[in-house]
């Protein structure tokens, strides 16, 4: 055997890149040395983790020693009841990342490709080329459109061929907190041919307040090739335990159960899940206070000259007018944590989680120092 031969992946993989999620605040403590920093560069819940869940970790007594149950019956009841849905529709995912890449296990691989906009989440592409299928990018609508590097929901049903396994879509859509009305989502999958799964991540939805999103239900019921992704990650505060699932027919169900680790969902995590989807009044106020803090983030980022996209989400994207690596660094010093947006295609842009009053008062005053407002 030759020496320098060494174990090559496949074609998928070496087109990957690491993905790289917001700075731990531990890693940026220890760069620096600094005492006080904020981080809003994940999305996180600035109110912390539901109460209801908090407690029930607390009073938790089950046997850590047993492995988890892996039907995941008491949840799925629970979720069931919830959605107005049959307990096989639903998929349990370690975080909904897992179910997203179940997905790609199942409908995508070489010879199919998976339909992405520009600008959407970094985990589909990543979940696509890990089975050595093909990402095929569709261009987002442009900085002056009605709904500013929004998708094209247009082009993306141009890009579907036959060999189009699943269509990737956030609405709200990170990185850019843009959105998908209910009439263009409902005439998109009408359009889609049905051979095709289309993948709806609803990890924000909870923050939508623009529009009431239909019930699952009803989508699910006129569209079987749907799969509807959800989190605990976001409003219910939970990004640390991990836990996710997504909703579709029974038949795409099974197949997506099929590929599944078997104990993919920890105990812990569906314990939390269980109280959290009690603690209305945590996701009440949860969404009350993102809205005001939302817009009022957004009038004070507009009245410094750094317009924000339109969001629907717990986030706000602002064009720092220049390459927003330095700025990004700058606030680092300053022991405020953003997002930078280079490898989502948005050089000049950064991402900044809404966080509560006081914390984005310090983004505010850590951005006019760093802008020399
Ligand atoms: C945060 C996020 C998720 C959730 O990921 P988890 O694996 O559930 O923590 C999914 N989709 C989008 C668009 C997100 O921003």
């Amino acid at each position: 055997m030759p020496q320098d031969i060494t174990p090559q992946p496949h074609a998928g993989i070496t087109q990957l890149h690491t993905y790289v999620p917001g700075k731990p605040i531990e890693d940026l403590k220890r760069e620096l040395g600094l005492e006080h920093i904020i981080k809003l560069a994940s999305n996180e819940n600035p109110l912390g983790t539901s109460p209801a869940a908090q407690a029930a970790l607390s009073r938790f007594d089950g046997a850590l020693y047993r492995y988890p149950d892996g039907a995941g019956y008491d949840i799925k009841q629970r979720l069931a009841a919830e959605h107005g849905v049959d307990p096989t529709q639903i998929t349990l995912g370690n975080g909904s990342d897992d179910v997203l890449e179940l997905t790609a296990r199942v409908f995508l691989g070489p010879g199919r490709n998976a339909v992405i906009s520009q600008h959407a989440f970094a985990v589909y592409p990543i979940v696509t080329q890990a089975v050595n299928g093909e990402v095929r990018e569709v261009a987002a609508l442009d900085a002056a459109a009605e709904m500013p590097y929004g998708h094209d929901l247009a082009a993306m049903r141009e890009a579907i061929d036959e060999n189009t396994g699943v269509v990737f879509m956030a609405s709200p859509n990170n990185p850019t907190g843009t959105w998908l009305s209910n009439a263009a989502l409902t005439a998109f999958l009408e359009s889609v041919p049905p051979h095709v799964v289309v993948v709806l991540d609803q990890a924000y939805i909870e923050y939508q307040t623009i529009e009431a999103a239909p019930p699952v239900a009803a989508w699910l019921a006129r569209f079987p090739n749907l799969i509807v992704t959800r989190t605990f990650s976001k409003i219910y505060g939970m990004a640390a335990l991990r836990f996710g699932y997504g909703l579709a027919s029974s038949t795409i169900t099974d197949y997506l159960n099929r590929v599944r680790a078997p104990f993919n969902v920890n105990t812990l995590a569906m314990h939390c899940a269980l109280a959290a989807l009690d603690d209305t009044d945590f996701i009440t106020h949860s969404v009350t206070s993102n809205t005001a803090e939302r817009d009022a983030l957004a009038r004070e980022l507009a009245a410094r000259g750094l317009p924000c996209l339109p969001s629907q989400a717990n986030f706000l994207t602002f064009d720092t007018g220049g390459d927003a690596r330095e700025t990004y660094e700058a606030m680092l010093r300053a022991g405020v944590i953003v997002r930078p947006l280079a490898g989502y295609g948005l050089a000049q842009h950064l991402r900044v989680t809404v966080g509560s009053a006081e914390d984005n008062a310090v983004f505010l005053a850590a951005l006019d120092r760093v802008l020399d407002r």
